[in-house]
């Protein structure tokens, strides 16, 4: 029986919130009495198991593939069977990104075992696993129990504290997985690189996020979003009403049908506050709404309330945020 992490990587990158798992993963593995095993998948990416030993696991599997290059999910799949195989898991980790849901949900299926998606905490009760998952935009926390001897989870970004790197520890293992090219139907074609400078959402300690609100000027509404989240080193997000009227891609969108975050501090702008929309920030520690409206939904969740023009309002606050942040321009 072990604990197993998926390490995710992109580009030979470990995705950061996959320590926070692997660190989570260490004291689950610790009240089983039983061994914790990462698996890094990828090619050429030794240095990231060689990272992966300072987070505290007993064995690092390497599945070193040419075609395991990309994330895929027919061969990524193959590659986490083979390590649950390997490592007899019966409990199997990875992050909620996109990639860790969907391979975990393809995995638990192939095995006909429990899953928990996008859990925001786990724990171990008489030798199982239970996760816990946050429901009805955040108002209920419910707990996840398991009749499967295999139990999967992944878990939501910024859920757990990533742990500090130490000593490095546990040896690294080759794990061969045989992959027949002709026997995987996604084909990477072209690889654009994304907007590297950009921070992502899910990874974000702030967020500044822009909503209907910009209407009269979403070119300039998005851009006094963005030069505030310029200055507080954050992420930029927006509603599901910003991004269908086009004033924004819908990577940034977050709510039920867009990215699910928690970051320390959540400044929603020119957002009513929808359920939807609180499904995908409710979580934030700290949320600070402006809005026109008095009225207005998101009051009713926020810590802190600002009763505003947003065009007005975010001017107001990037200009005293770089004077306390000791930003200004000079003249
Ligand atoms: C199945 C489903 C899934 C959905 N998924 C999502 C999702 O993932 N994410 C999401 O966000 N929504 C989602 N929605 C849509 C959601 O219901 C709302 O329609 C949406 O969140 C509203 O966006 P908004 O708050 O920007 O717009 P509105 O509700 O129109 O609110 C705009 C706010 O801006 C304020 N305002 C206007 N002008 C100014 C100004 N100058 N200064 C300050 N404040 C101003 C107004 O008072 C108002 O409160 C979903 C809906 C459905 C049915």
């Amino acid at each position: 029986m072990s604990v197993l992490v998926w390490i995710e990587q992109i580009d030979g990158q470990a995705v950061h919130s996959s320590w926070e798992v692997l660190g989570k993963g260490r004291e689950l593995a610790d009240s089983l009495g039983s061994p914790l095993v990462a698996l890094v998948v990828g090619h050429g990416v030794e240095a990231v198991a060689e990272e992966a030993r300072g987070y505290g696991p007993d064995t690092v599997l390497l599945a070193d593939d040419p075609a395991l290059e990309r994330f895929r999910l027919q061969p990524y799949a193959a590659a986490l069977q083979e390590a649950i195989r390997r490592a007899d898991a019966s409990v199997i980790l990875a992050s909620a990104t996109t990639n860790g849901r969907t391979l975990t949900g393809l995995v638990a299926c192939q095995n006909q075992a429990g899953l928990a998606p996008d859990a925001v905490d786990l724990r171990i009760e008489e030798g199982k696993l239970v996760a816990v998952r946050s429901v009805y935009s955040g108002n209920i926390l419910s707990d996840i129990y398991f009749d499967t001897d295999q139990q999967f989870a992944s878990v939501r970004p910024r859920s757990f504290p990533a742990p500090e790197a130490g000593e490095a520890q546990g040896a690294i293992q080759p794990l061969p997985v045989p992959v027949d090219e002709g026997q995987v139907p996604e084909k990477i074609l072209e690889v654009k690189p994304a907007d590297t400078s950009e921070i992502s959402l899910t990874d974000a300690r702030i967020i500044v996020s822009g909503g209907r609100g910009v209407a009269k000027d979403p070119e300039l509404g998005f851009k006094l979003v963005s030069e505030l989240a310029d200055v507080l080193g954050a992420a930029v997000g927006a509603s599901r009403a910003a991004v269908d009227a086009g004033y924004i891609p819908y990577k940034h969108q977050v709510g039920q049908t867009g990215k699910t975050v928690k970051p320390d501090l959540y400044i929603a702008a020119g957002i009513s506050g929808a359920i939807q929309h609180l499904a995908g920030m409710g979580q934030s520690k700290v949320i600070v709404a402006i809005n026109k409206d008095p009225d207005a939904p998101i009051f009713e969740r926020a810590n802190y309330g600002i009763v505003g023009d947003l065009f007005q309002v975010l001017p107001a606050l990037t200009k005293e945020f770089k004077k306390r942040l000791g930003k200004e321009e000079k003249e």
